[in-house]
């Protein structure tokens, strides 16, 4: 079988020089292209070398059209105006999309969606295998135990993060929720400050910690009388989500249009 030849879009970023490490690292996926936001002082340089894996030949350039012919998709961890318009460029294209990046608005879901009728995208704030799995316990655990059990998902990350609550976190809401049969925007707290009253029966409450290199760490609490049960994950290389989302790639080649999530590619599904 022939290689994935993938781009990787954000790969100035964090996640993006991960990704061409994990990519070079992974048999059957070959880097085709990179992108960065056009207006990057890295435009030009070459992947391999700002990834610390050497010169790969590769360089950031500032548009996905003009490399569209010559890849099977692209892996996307930037920011959601960018993965926005990725999704419709790749669709545009015929390529398959992986979308990391987090942060979205309903309005930018429904963007994703809609290019999704025509491409497979697969998208997950979170493309570690543990947390997917802790997702699904997450899920199992809600649904055995009744409102009695609050449920608070907490997570921490480094300084440098944009969006609150992670991508992850709302990840593993929403598991909660599925488990226990609700709708998470309307059972959702977010961001308690003064003088909040008691806590609502039944709502899923989220906390953040920003501070130094986290790298994500995640807790699901269910809080009952007398006891609580802890679910943890703790992230500690990049290279995680980085193996995942070419995972996803690998896994997306020449899938029916739809959008998936790891959850898909991993079998975790019930
Ligand atoms: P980062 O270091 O800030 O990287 C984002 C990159 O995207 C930057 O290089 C940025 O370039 C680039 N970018 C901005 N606009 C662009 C555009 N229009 N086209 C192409 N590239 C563009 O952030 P990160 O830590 O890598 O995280 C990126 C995203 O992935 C975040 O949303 C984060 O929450 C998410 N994430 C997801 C997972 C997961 O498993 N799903 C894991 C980790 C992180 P400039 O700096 O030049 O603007």
């Amino acid at each position: 079988m022939s290689d994935v030849r993938l781009i990787v879009a954000g790969a100035g970023g964090r996640m993006g020089r991960t990704l061409v490490k994990a990519i070079a690292e992974t048999k059957g996926a070959v880097l085709a292209g990179a992108i960065d936001a056009p207006a990057s002082p890295l435009v030009g340089r070459d992947t391999g070398e700002l990834s610390g894996i050497g010169a790969n030949g590769i360089a950031v350039t500032g548009d996905l059209a003009a490399l569209a012919g010559q890849a099977d998709g692209v892996i996307d961890f930037t920011i959601p105006a960018a993965s926005v318009a990725l999704a419709g460029q790749a669709a545009a294209a015929g390529l398959f999309h992986v979308v990391g990046t987090t942060g979205f608005s309903a309005a930018d879901e429904q963007a994703i969606a809609a290019a999704a009728t025509s491409i497979p995208i697969v998208k997950s704030g979170n493309m570690s295998l543990g947390v997917n799995l802790l997702a699904a316990l997450a899920k199992r655990v809600a649904a055995t135990l009744d409102e009695e059990f609050d449920i608070e998902i907490l997570e921490m990350h480094h300084n440098k993060k944009i969006d609150a609550p992670s991508g992850t976190a709302l990840l593993l809401g929403e598991a909660a929720a599925q488990g226990r049969g609700v709708d998470l925007a309307a059972r959702s707290d977010r961001g308690r400050d003064g003088h909040t009253g008691a806590r609502r029966p039944g709502d899923i409450g989220f906390a953040s910690l920003r501070g130094g290199t986290v790298v994500g760490e995640h807790w699901a609490i269910f809080a009952g009388p007398a006891e609580r049960i802890e679910l943890v994950h703790k992230a500690e290389d990049r290279m995680i989500f980085a193996r995942g989302a070419v995972k996803a790639a690998l896994w997306a080649k020449g899938r029916a249009p739809g959008l998936y999530s790891m959850m898909d590619v991993l079998g975790l599904k019930d």
